[in-house]
């Protein structure tokens, strides 16, 4: 798992565009609101991507941290080695 990418609401997001993740579900009251439930994955330039699940929630955080743990190991290097 060394992807930049995480598979979002069936959408390949890049993971450097995420900026925050919601830890809650979304609720605003709305009657017709199509996203309640669900959980906000916040990206660059003022878009949101909704992730279905506390599951699919998960593996977004999960691939962030993998990521970020990447980017400090740095030069392609197997996670799994010291
Ligand atoms: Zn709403």
């Amino acid at each position: 798992m060394s992807s930049a990418f995480c598979k979002i609401d069936d959408k390949f997001v890049p993971l450097y565009r995420i900026l925050w993740i919601s830890e809650v579900p979304h609720f605003c009251g709305e009657e017709d609101c199509i996203c309640e439930g669900m959980y906000e994955v916040r990206l660059e330039q003022d878009e949101s991507v909704w992730a279905q699940s506390p599951a699919e929630r998960d593996l977004v955080v999960t691939a962030m941290e993998q990521w970020c743990k990447g980017q400090d190991g740095g030069l392609g290097g197997d996670p799994d080695e010291p």
